[in-house]
């Protein structure tokens, strides 16, 4: 069959629609129209070709939720008409990685990374599909194992955050350093991944959760997500103003805005003795993190996690139940709704700060 899909052929290129071949449902696949569609930071470094894992022709869009319309041969758990997240990291539930408490990174997952396979094509060539999704096509066709149902009662334009930013951020905090109720928490950069940060840290139970950043804006947004203190990041020295804030640093700090220099400002303002750093932001290809060792051996770790460390199919539905029970604010996260034909100026929202999540549908 053909699917729409907003295709972006060469780097700083914009979007253009185009009509893409979609490969047929095979043994094990799941066919899902796709309804809505959170846009990412990610995305948008790998439309600039800043951080650009994947070949051009791209369809870029790893946020998406949708409904099942077809299975093929050999899906168990997965019907049509169920409410559905594509899923860039899969869970075979079988691998070393799906049975260990420790990861979400399936080895299916590993394997798919490097083979980069995609089910869209144009005129015969491959049209690649961003984080093993595109979910900016209007129908995608996904493996059983990288596929997340979830709950029908929420809607599907704050139902797809959870397929990044949420999981991202607020596993950061769950599934990743473990926050402990009365910790002191920081976070430097406040956008979508940020303030899923700062609500992880609510719903841990943190006493104190600091925001950094340059837009002032985030001030009062944050607020909306559990922020206690906002440091404008123009105005001071973060990690003076967070040290002096905590009697010494933070228990655990977060870096949400993809910059090396933001990442060595999070481990400064971390505790001597137990402080831990976890670097969520994706920074432009070739940037490196140097550390003195002297500085680990005070006792500060430095963690990382790709999606929040959680697992994709048995515990990534459970988040959007923390919305349900109204512990979770999808509503202020999800500030922009554009159509398709949209997207480009929903990728330039993004790029002014205008936008925390903007949602694009067909
Ligand atoms: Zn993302
Ligand atoms: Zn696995």
């Amino acid at each position: 069959m053909k699917t729409r899909a907003m295709v972006c052929h060469a780097p700083g290129t914009p979007l253009v629609e185009e009509w893409l071949d979609l490969a047929p449902v095979g043994p094990g696949e799941v066919l899902i129209e796709v309804i809505a569609s959170g846009l990412c930071h990610t995305d948008l470094s790998q439309l600039e070709g800043t951080a650009a894992p994947y070949p051009f022709p791209v369809v870029v869009g790893h946020e998406g939720a949708g409904v099942v319309r077809e299975v093929g041969p050999g899906v168990t758990s997965i019907a049509p008409g169920d409410h559905v997240i594509p899923l860039g990291i899969g869970e075979c539930g079988a691998c070393r990685n799906c049975r260990s408490e420790k990861t979400n990174l399936c080895e299916a997952f590993l394997a798919d990374i490097a083979t980069q396979r995609t089910p869209f094509s144009l005129n015969g060539q491959p049209v690649a599909a961003y984080s093993g999704v595109g979910s900016l096509a209007q129908f995608v066709v996904m493996a059983e194992r990288n596929v997340a149902v979830i709950r029908k009662d929420v809607p599907f334009h704050l139902a797809c955050t959870a397929g990044c930013c949420v999981a991202t951020g607020v596993g950061a905090v769950l599934h990743t350093a473990h926050v402990e109720a009365g910790a002191t928490v920081a976070v430097f950069g406040l956008g979508g991944i940020g303030l899923n940060v700062v609500q992880g840290a609510r719903l841990a139970g943190a006493s104190r959760v600091i925001g950094v950043d340059i837009n002032p804006r985030r001030h009062e947004q944050g607020r909306r997500f559990g922020l206690t203190d906002f440091v404008d990041a123009r105005q001071v020295d973060a990690v003076a103003a967070i040290q002096a804030m905590t009697g010494g640093g933070v228990d655990y700090a977060f870096e949400a805005a993809g910059s090396v220099a933001l990442m060595h400002q999070a481990f400064e303002s971390t505790r001597i003795g137990g402080g831990c750093t976890v670097v969520l932001g994706v920074p432009p290809d070739g940037h490196v993190l140097q550390l003195v060792p002297f500085q680990l051996q005070l006792g500060r770790t430095v963690q990382g996690s790709f999606m929040g460390n959680v697992k994709g199919r048995s515990q990534l539905p459970g988040l959007l139940d923390h919305y349900a029970k109204g512990r979770l604010n999808l509503d202020d996260l999800v500030t922009h709704r554009l159509p398709m034909a949209q997207v480009n100026e929903g990728f330039a929202l993004m790029k002014r700060g205008e936008s925390l999540r903007c949602v694009v549908a067909f």
